[in-house]
């Protein structure tokens, strides 16, 4: 048993460090945000492959009072780079967060995602769907006015 302060198994509505105002605070209720190293579920999306990703990481920021996660783009943006996609056009998506817990003992052993195992996967809620942006420019992209066109 993995003891988190911040339970997995709960529905969170989800936001991107730079969709909100400050990364720090909780966008509904003003509660300062704490982080808790969680793992998650994010899709790699490249041309036409969706590559999922179970991966660790500590940009995720939880607010001790109502189901809300900001991610870190910065830090997610850095592991779906890691992960080498073919082409600098990829974009990236986080899907929810792993309930470890969820995963009953005897199958701890198992890798996760093995047919015997599947990833007890708690989906985020998300309002907008602006979750596609990635550029190679990233950290950068904050100063440029500039929308991408979308391709056809
Ligand atoms: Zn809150």
């Amino acid at each position: 048993m993995i003891k988190k302060k911040f339970d997995a198994s709960i529905h969170r509505k989800m936001f991107w460090s730079d969709e909100i105002p400050n990364k720090k605070i909780c966008p509904e209720c003003n509660s300062k945000l704490e982080n808790e190293y969680h793992t998650y579920v994010i899709l790699i999306k490249n041309k036409n492959d969706v590559i999922p990703l179970i991966a660790g990481h500590d940009g995720g920021y939880f607010c001790p009072k109502c189901p809300i996660i900001v991610l870190d783009r910065e830090i997610v943006s850095e592991l779906a780079l890691a992960t080498n996609p073919p082409s600098t056009s990829f974009g990236f998506t986080s899907v929810g967060i792993v309930d470890l817990n969820a995963i009953p003992p005897e199958k701890a052993h198992l890798p996760i995602d093995c047919d015997d195992n599947p990833i007890p996967l708690v989906e985020f809620i998300r309002e907008s769907s602006k979750d596609n942006s990635n550029k190679k420019d990233r950290g950068k992209r904050r100063n440029s006015g500039r929308k991408h066109r979308k391709r056809k």
